[in-house]
């Protein structure tokens, strides 16, 4: 449904957007032509190619780096065991004081750090917000953490002592998506470094700005080579640092294909794996629910973040006692959002990603409609309508198969489907029958049927009556083909060590 009649939701006319990003860019990108950070410097690249960073919300370009080349990799790699050898040699306190002086520099830099995520990414300011106060906590909170981190004695044979040790790896890399910049980066730097690994972090090639900045307001606390930020590309940069055979493990974060081919590269050196991958979590809406509730979860579900989000309640599951009063206060809800310019605090939507991005979303709203589904709100917007930027409208659809692809894939675009259900146990059978397994939501003021569904329920992540809470403790990883190994946790902390066993013989010690 294309409803070119009908008014925009656009908050700002795209002129004005574009003198306020404009202005935006001027006060807070440093430097257009950014350089890779190789053993505390910004160095150029003999690579001949280059990543351009556009703003989505105006199609503009921010800046350009070099597309790092497997050379840049060996570099920064040799760089980052220099590090590791004063890094390594900090103890737990001088640690722990150094990750806080990195989230004080980030709490001091905390609207900087946020606007840039928004020039780069588009998402809402207020969100961008958010995305730092938690970047602050994660460091906060492996600094404190990484303290508790110890071996332990094992009951041995006669004359035995048997004890273990963690060890970090030396040095790690980490590979992050576009979808929350300085976030997911927060996610690997942090842990990696309380373990004390050096770590060389490849940004996703459209949202490298944020690191950049973090590394120019904090690099100088850290020994020159602890941390190393390499732009490139993912099937050259990406994968010489996954298939570098003095990398002890890798943290990648990103789509389920690439995540396989990581798996596969890996596999070469035997090198460990954290994968946080896609999914398409079922909100399921039980028949006691509080419709003011649902709608919130639900909303909060599905659009936030642009519904570029991997765990993203994309698949809604809504009792049939309360199927119509749901829905039209939902397909309200969507409605009374806001799209336009994400630097304004009103904004709830801003654009996806890329051109790219936008396409492949409408895209599967058209494959939605034509497997004769219903587009009760939203649907493919036209550049007509939106004049600049990759706007898509939220969108939910209902009387889709099953087995259509709208339902199995992750479109990773603000777009709902729609189920009614009756039977429990059919409901759950649905909810389940997928290759993800990253999130699921559940909406009951019952506390038995919570616990039941949670138990039943195939994900790595439940939220009972709210969605989207990402405390740093709270392990988050995926079930299935979403993904192994939990991020933001303390075990995170230990995925990032290696255990040593040590056994003397006493009788000859
Ligand atoms: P992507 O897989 O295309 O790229 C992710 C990163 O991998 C980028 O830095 C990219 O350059 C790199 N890469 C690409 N090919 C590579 C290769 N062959 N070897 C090594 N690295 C390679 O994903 P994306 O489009 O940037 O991000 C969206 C995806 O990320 C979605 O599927 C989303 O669900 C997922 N995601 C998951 C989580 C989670 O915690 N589970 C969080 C955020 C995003």
């Amino acid at each position: 449904m294309n409803r070119m009649d009908e008014p925009l939701r656009i908050s700002d006319d795209m002129a004005a957007v574009r003198d306020r990003h404009r202005r935006a860019a001027d006060e807070l990108i440093r430097d257009e032509e950014l350089r890779l950070y190789i053993d505390g410097e910004w160095i150029e690249s003999d690579s001949e190619k280059r990543l351009e960073i556009v703003n989505p919300t105006t199609d503009t370009p921010l800046a350009s780096a070099p597309a790092a080349n497997a050379a840049d990799v060996e570099r920064a790699v040799t760089a980052a065991w220099r590090g590791f050898e004063s890094w390594g040699e900090y103890d737990p306190s001088e640690r722990q004081r150094t990750l806080g002086r990195i989230a004080d520099r980030i709490e001091a830099n905390a609207e900087r750090l946020a606007r840039i995520d928004v020039l780069d990414n588009g998402k809402p300011i207020t969100e961008a917000r958010t995305d730092v106060e938690l970047v602050a906590d994660h460091f906060r909170y492996f600094s404190g953490v990484l303290r508790s981190l110890e071996g332990k004695t094992v009951p041995g044979g006669d004359g035995q002592h048997v004890e273990t040790l963690r060890e970090p790896y030396g040095v790690v890399a980490g590979i992050i998506p576009w979808n929350f910049p300085l976030l997911m980066a927060t996610w690997k730097l942090a842990p990696a470094l309380a373990a004390g690994n050096a770590i060389v972090l490849k940004p996703a090639e459209e949202t490298p700005l944020s690191v950049v900045e973090l590394l120019h307001l904090a690099g100088d606390l850290l020994p020159d080579g602890t941390v190393n930020v390499i732009m490139g590309y993912g099937p050259e940069a990406g994968r010489a640092l996954v298939q570098h055979d003095r990398i002890g493990k890798v943290a990648f974060t990103g789509a389920v294909e690439t995540g396989k081919g990581v798996m596969k590269d890996a596999a070469d050196n035997i090198t460990d794996l954290t994968l946080e991958l896609g999914g398409k979590s079922p909100i399921v809406v039980f028949p006691d629910a509080d419709i003011g509730t649902a709608v919130d979860v639900a909303t909060e579900a599905m659009f936030f973040n642009c519904g570029e989000c991997c765990c993203a309640g994309t698949r809604l599951f809504v009792h049939e006692d309360v199927y119509d009063r749901f829905t039209s206060a939902f397909v309200a809800a969507a409605e009374s959002l806001t799209i336009g310019d994400p630097l304004s605090e009103s904004t709830d939507l801003g654009p996806e990603i890329t051109h790219t991005q936008r396409n492949r979303t409408e895209h599967y709203i058209s494959l939605a409609e034509d497997a004769g589904a219903e587009v009760l709100t939203g649907g493919p917007a036209t550049d007509r309508r939106l004049e600049a930027g990759y706007f898509v409208e939220p969108t939910v659809i209902e009387s889709v198969p099953h087995e259509s692809r709208v339902v199995q894939e992750e479109i990773f675009g603000p777009v709902e489907v729609l189920f009614e259900w009756s039977e429990y146990d059919d409901m759950i059978d649905r909810a389940n029958d997928i290759d993800f397994g990253l999130a699921a939501g559940i909406v009951t003021e019952d506390l038995e049927d919570a616990h039941r569904a949670a138990r039943d329920m195939e994900a790595g992540n439940i939220w009972v009556n709210q969605y989207n809470t990402f405390p740093a403790g709270q392990p988050f990883g995926g079930y299935k083909q979403s993904g192994m190994g939990r991020e933001t946790a303390r075990e995170t902390l230990e995925a990032y060590t290696r255990t040593k066993t040590i056994n003397f013989n006493l009788e000859r010690s």
